[in-house]
């Protein structure tokens, strides 16, 4: 429930000593509540009619904050900007060739092969990533 994520994400920064400003909660409950997956600078667009005074550079310290504190988690995709999720749940990613969609899908988790690949490799495994590649819905409607 967002409206519990929240909650819970804003006692975390308290219990930090992180002071809760009105734009740091906008831009934490934006990010709780979009399915977007959003650049700094999408969350940027989204909020400075809200708060004409805040930089992209605000944006930018307060999404490192969260990532700190592990509120949020920052997806890179080669050269492309950052991209944002709140979503803490093991999940995974269908991200659209042609309009940059990412999607959340949820499977059977793969940890597993995080047991295979030390096994193999001898690496102490830290975590996984796995994303599938394709054209969204609304791009094949669109064609
Ligand atoms: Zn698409
Ligand atoms: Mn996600």
């Amino acid at each position: 429930m967002p409206g519990q994520q929240l909650k819970i994400a804003i006692e975390k920064l308290k219990g930090s000593g992180v002071r809760i400003t009105p734009q740091r909660q906008a831009i934490l409950s934006f990010l709780i509540e979009t399915m977007t997956h959003p650049t700094a600078d999408e969350i940027y667009k989204m909020l400075e009619t809200k708060f004409p005074n805040m930089s992209v550079a605000t944006i930018y310290n307060n999404l490192k904050v969260f990532k700190d504190l592990g509120l949020i988690k920052e997806l890179t995709y080669g050269d492309a900007s950052s991209r944002f999720d709140a979503n803490l749940q093991t999940h995974y990613h269908a991200i659209c060739d042609r309009c940059g969609k990412i999607e959340d899908f949820y499977t059977e988790n793969l940890s597993n092969v995080e047991q295979v690949a030390a096994k193999i490799t001898g690496f102490k495994v830290a975590s996984h990533r796995m994303e599938v590649y394709g054209t969204c819905r609304s791009c094949q409607l669109n064609h």
